[in-house]
């Protein structure tokens, strides 16, 4: 694409963020960047970026500058009538095919699509709409017509059974896909871990797609995921499958091929979940600064030689510890600060092996862990009778760490 074209392009999608969206700026560069390559069209793209970050724009901004037709899958009739609201609200032409329109309605738009020129720019359609019988003629008249200017997949991590809501329906979508081959595919999701997104790529048989991601990678190695304490029915059993699952296959000898470290914020927890997976067939032990000096010494010479696979350890324990196969870091309790979390979880995957890190998030820890940390400042503002901008920091670094909870959740 020559820079004359890709100038002007730009001129137009500022143009029409203003005049159509009323937006005098995006909300952010890469809100920006993920718009301007699905605009300048012709590639697979795929759209990684947390709830409320702005992922419509990315694609009904191209949409509505395109000629032809975009057609949107969404997963929930409630959300596409959210999305197709705020379009008529700004005048673009958009409609929606689903179980719950009148008869009417639907020859309405079935007539205008059939139409020389159609007037609709964003047809929102379910899954099930897409895969139904009633649906295909439609769909081939457009594509043989040369009509469709984008298949939009938005909440594109329900193709995968990893993600929390996987939808049967959204499987059939890749065979959609393959008979709109000259439209480009556009599949969005908040969901960034590998496992999903390596489904969505695989479903959806995106041709190379052009990734726009929410930050860079911390370790490429390193699969992150948070999973919400109080939403499941028996976390203890959700802990253990993780670590069997990243532990791998036994080896032949009947061990494993690494191991795991499982933080924990409160020493009789971490006692408690020695013993909660040690009774469900994985071996784990405590660590912590109530045991005794030499105790603490065995357990960790256990670990580093892999006779106790998993330990399970207050922040006192990893400083110094350099083992390479540390397959999965998990947090019993969410971490005080990003920096923290980081530094605690990149203890694991040093081999550069594929390895797991996940975060049990609760609201409890969080109520918790927020007054503690206002209760420190109160502290510090008594003492010294101001605050330094590193005191406010531990809130702010704290808010850090909700905020990835939440879009990694
Ligand atoms: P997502 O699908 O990523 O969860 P949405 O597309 O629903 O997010 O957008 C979230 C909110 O951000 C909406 O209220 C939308 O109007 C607003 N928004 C999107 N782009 C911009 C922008 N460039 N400037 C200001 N607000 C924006
Ligand atoms: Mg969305």
């Amino acid at each position: 694409m020559n820079d004359c074209f890709s100038a002007r392009l730009e001129g137009r999608v500022r143009g029409t963020l203003k005049k159509v969206f009323g937006f005098d700026s995006f909300k952010t560069s890469l809100q920006e960047r993920a718009t301007m390559t699905v605009a300048k069209g012709g590639k697979d793209v795929f759209i990684c970026m947390p709830t409320g970050a702005g992922k419509s724009l990315c694609y009904q901004l191209p949409a509505v500058l395109a000629s032809g037709i975009t057609i949107v899958i969404s997963p929930l009739i409630a959300l596409i009538q959210d999305q197709v609201d705020h379009l008529l609200s700004l005048n673009v032409k958009v409609s929606s095919l689903n179980s719950k329109i009148s008869a009417q309605e639907k020859k309405t738009i079935l007539a205008d699509l059939m139409n020389e020129k159609p007037k609709i720019k964003l047809l929102y359609i379910t899954p099930e709409m897409a895969a139904s019988s009633s649906f295909q003629p439609t769909l081939e008249v457009l594509v043989s017509r040369n009509l469709l200017t984008y298949l939009i997949v938005d909440e594109a991590h329900c193709v995968s059974q990893w993600g929390h809501d996987f939808r049967p329906d959204y499987l059939r979508l890749g065979a959609l896909r393959h008979r709109i081959p000259n439209a480009p595919c556009i599949a969005l999701t908040a969901t960034a871990t590998k496992r999903v997104q390596d489904d969505i790529v695989t479903s959806l048989k995106l041709r190379q797609p052009i990734a726009t991601f929410r930050t860079s990678c911390f370790r490429s190695n390193l699969f992150y995921d948070v999973q919400y304490k109080e939403l499941l029915t028996d976390p203890y059993e959700n802990l253990k499958d993780f670590c069997l699952k990243a532990l791998g296959q036994k080896n032949t000898s009947g061990g494993y091929l690494g191991c795991g470290i499982i933080y924990c914020r409160m020493r009789e927890v971490c006692e408690q979940l020695a013993i909660e997976l040690s009774y469900r067939g994985v071996k784990a032990k405590a660590y912590h600064a109530g045991l005794k000096a030499a105790e603490r010494t065995l357990v960790q010479n256990e670990w580093m030689e892999e006779k106790v696979p998993v330990i399970i350890a207050t922040i006192s324990f990893g400083m110094g510890v350099d083992k390479a196969n540390v397959r999965f870091v998990a947090h019993w309790n969410i971490a005080k600060s990003m920096a923290g979390y980081y530094q605690e979880s990149g203890r694991a995957g040093r081999d550069g092996m594929t390895s797991y890190c996940r975060l049990y998030y609760s609201r409890t820890d969080r109520d918790q862990i927020s007054f503690l940390i206002k209760k420190e400042i109160a502290k510090l503002q008594e003492k010294r009778g101001t605050l330094k901008e590193s005191d406010k920091a531990m809130m702010t670094d704290f808010d850090a760490m909700m905020a990835f909870c939440g879009e990694l959740g």
